[in-house]
């Protein structure tokens, strides 16, 4: 089986006010000591059976920030450390980042998609939301993008932001469809509580534009009407949360959901080899200091249990609209969880009975337009 990268870098040039993950706003000279850290940790992942890496995604955090030599270097040590073969090699990237300059060295590097944080397309949205970007930002990214000679570019958009109408939401998916991306996502926001934003919410206050977030159906709206006019628009709803034009799902993200093998590196990146998981510290600091040192990153490690490993094959493989081969899931894990499947199938009966999934030819998947709210059948089902 071929093997998935997947590389963090978690600086940021300000902190979004909704966001929450260990991602840091420091001085560029931080930079350089972490790519060269983290080109230290792919020379030494060196495996003695080669294996074949096929996508790498280097993700953030806002990657598009460091120096593309940078880059280039860290995929260079991929390449001297990995056999690749026709690889997917995204590059997450924030509209307001990228020059001309920067978009040919990608191509140059071997980068060849993006995955643009563009979330709105209404400046006072991302405002609100901390942003940097606005909405000119986008359209002149995308175009630079394409004369660089990038053909594979995913839009992110964020369904809840504060101050987002109906009208505006429109108007977001009305401005991404017309620059034809080949992949887009759409996210409903989902506060942490720990954010800014999370936290003045919590507290009832209006900071951060926190009393101008939609309510929770109004976001299920949102994501309903994009569902529909993506799919008028011809893409692929694959995930919840994704829909690609034909041949351009992100080959990445499904070895996630299909729970096959990758490797992380960077500080806070995750690893998974099938049967076990592991992370490395998620300060950057730390982490650097561990690879200048010579000593392991890695601060969590667990081997999966079959209980475990049956609640994320559910949870995992539900996420794709195909649903899941719950026959071969049967198959592999009945035996060692018996008791649990058989709860399993009882709740996959009385979800069934609901309207919340749908069963066919030994697949389950979710009803389509309960997608919304998945999070909650998920809790029905494996709590
Ligand atoms: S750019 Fe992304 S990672 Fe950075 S603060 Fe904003 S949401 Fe968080």
């Amino acid at each position: 089986m071929t093997l998935g990268v997947y590389i963090q870098v978690p600086f940021c040039q300000t902190k979004c006010t909704y966001c929450n993950f260990h991602t840091g706003v420091v001085s560029r000279d931080r930079y350089q000591p972490y790519a060269e850290a983290v080109c230290r940790e792919i020379a030494g992942a060196a495996s003695p059976i080669p294996e074949t890496v096929d996508t790498v995604y280097v993700g953030g955090g806002t990657p598009s920030l460091f120096d593309p030599g940078a880059l280039a270097r860290i995929l260079d040590t991929l390449r001297s450390t990995y056999r690749t073969e026709s690889p997917e090699v995204t590059l997450e990237a924030d509209p307001e980042t990228i020059t001309p300059a920067k978009a040919s060295a990608w191509i140059a590097a071997g980068f060849n998609r993006i995955s643009l944080g563009a979330q709105s397309f209404d400046d006072c949205e991302l405002q609100a939301a901390g942003r940097m970007h606005r909405r000119a930002d986008i359209f002149s990214a995308v175009e630079l993008l394409r004369a660089a000679g990038f053909r594979n570019i995913s839009i992110d958009l964020i369904a809840g932001l504060p101050h987002q109408t109906p009208e505006s939401w429109e108007e977001s998916v009305s401005q991404a469809l017309r620059i034809r991306p080949e992949h887009v996502s759409v996210y409903m926001l989902e506060i942490d509580t720990d954010s800014r934003l999370g936290k003045e919410s919590l507290a009832g206050g209006s900071r951060y534009s926190a009393s101008a977030i939609p309510d929770d159906d109004t976001i299920a709206d949102f994501y309903e009407s994009a569902r529909q006019r993506l799919a008028e628009a011809g893409y692929e709803h694959y995930e919840i949360s994704n829909w690609a034009l034909p041949g351009h799902r992100s080959r990445h993200n499904l070895k996630y959901w299909r729970r096959e093998p990758y490797a992380g590196f960077g500080a806070g990146a995750h690893a998974f080899d099938g049967v076990s998981r592991w992370a490395n510290a998620h300060e950057s600091d730390r982490y650097v200091a561990c690879m200048e040192q010579g000593s392991s990153p890695r601060e969590q490690s667990e081997v999966l249990t079959p209980p475990q490993a049956l609640d994320e094959e559910m949870f995992l493989g539900l996420r794709m609209i195909e649903g899941i081969d719950f026959a071969r899931i049967e198959r592999e894990l009945a035996a060692e969880v018996p008791r649990r499947m058989d709860i399993l199938r009882e709740r996959i009966d009385y979800l069934r009975s609901l309207g919340f999934l749908e069963v066919e030819d030994g697949r389950i998947r979710l009803v389509p337009d309960r997608l919304t709210v998945s999070n909650e059948v998920f809790v029905q089902l494996l709590s």
